[in-house]
């Protein structure tokens, strides 16, 4: 399966009190064998039965709108749900793996770490955090451990079975089990869907910029949602340096900012320049 077109979608707008508007970022690869998601966002049934997503809801406070979902997307490029194979998630929280039961035929990709967790549920937090009717939804499902490799001055990188220039890259601190996913597209340029390893841009440029009341909120919520805050500013400072690399040529963004969606819609649509 080699990656021939990314869609950049929107899978769920967000009103949160503390830090405005979000977004869901999720992408739809076309590949030379079928669909693959990566993430999945809010889904259908969350929106017909809004409880489905629990207390943690009340945070982010998702705006429900069923044109948003992916497998409304999907329908609207002229696909059938069928054809997505596989979902590769970043985490199982329920705003990244909700949209999954939509897709009863694919194949979800999550590290073993992230399933246990979810699965087992030991804490308050990850009570309060994952969704028992999103978790056991996930039938088809294959996950990653052990040492993996190395990629993008990274390593423990796993490659996704079914899926050519595709890896799940562990990203500890959001969640036990949280990880990046890096693929390459067209066989050269590679994405770097980073989850919630950062929830803003800023966490990613000049260490030198002026902190402001938005970028302090957003480190807030940040270091509210993580199971492992010591983990948070290393993966920042790692996909910071990713970002500059001059070694390749390859776009990181996170799932939750709005600015950085935009930029690659624009991008994929050719109205940007240097893309
Ligand atoms: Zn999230």
């Amino acid at each position: 399966m080699t990656i021939n077109k990314v869609h950049h979608l929107n899978c769920g707008t967000f009103a949160s009190l503390l830090v405005g508007t979000l977004v869901s970022h999720v992408l739809l690869c076309e590949t030379s064998d079928g669909l693959v998601l990566v993430d999945s966002g809010i889904g259908i049934l969350d929106i017909e039965s809004p409880r489905r997503l629990g207390r943690a809801a009340l945070l982010l406070r998702p705006r429900l709108r069923r044109e948003e979902t992916a497998a409304y997307q999907v329908a609207a490029l002229g696909y059938s749900t069928s054809d997505i194979r596989h979902i590769v998630a970043t985490h199982l929280d329920y705003d990244h793996i909700g949209g999954a039961s939509d897709f009863p035929a694919a194949r979800v990709h999550t590290t073993a770490v992230e399933l246990r967790t979810a699965r087992t549920q030991r804490s308050l937090p990850d009570r309060f955090r994952y969704r028992r009717s999103h978790v056991e939804a996930l039938t088809h499902i294959e996950t990653y451990d052990g040492v993996g490799e190395k990629l993008l001055g990274f390593t423990g990188a796993h490659p996704i079975n079914g899926v050519r220039d595709m890896w799940l890259v562990p990203l500890p601190g959001h969640t036990a089990g949280h990880a990046g996913v890096a693929l390459r597209v067209g066989g050269r340029r590679w994405l770097f869907h980073a989850g919630d390893a950062f929830f803003d841009h800023h966490a990613i440029g000049p260490t030198d910029q002026p902190r402001t009341l938005r970028i302090r909120k957003v480190s807030a919520m940040e270091g509210l949602l993580a199971a492992e805050h010591n983990k948070v500013e290393r993966n920042h400072a790692r996909l910071r340096d990713l970002a500059h690399t001059k070694s390749a040529s390859v776009s990181v963004f996170c799932s939750h900012d709005p600015v950085m969606l935009g930029e690659l819609q624009r991008c994929a649509q050719g109205s940007l320049p240097g893309c």
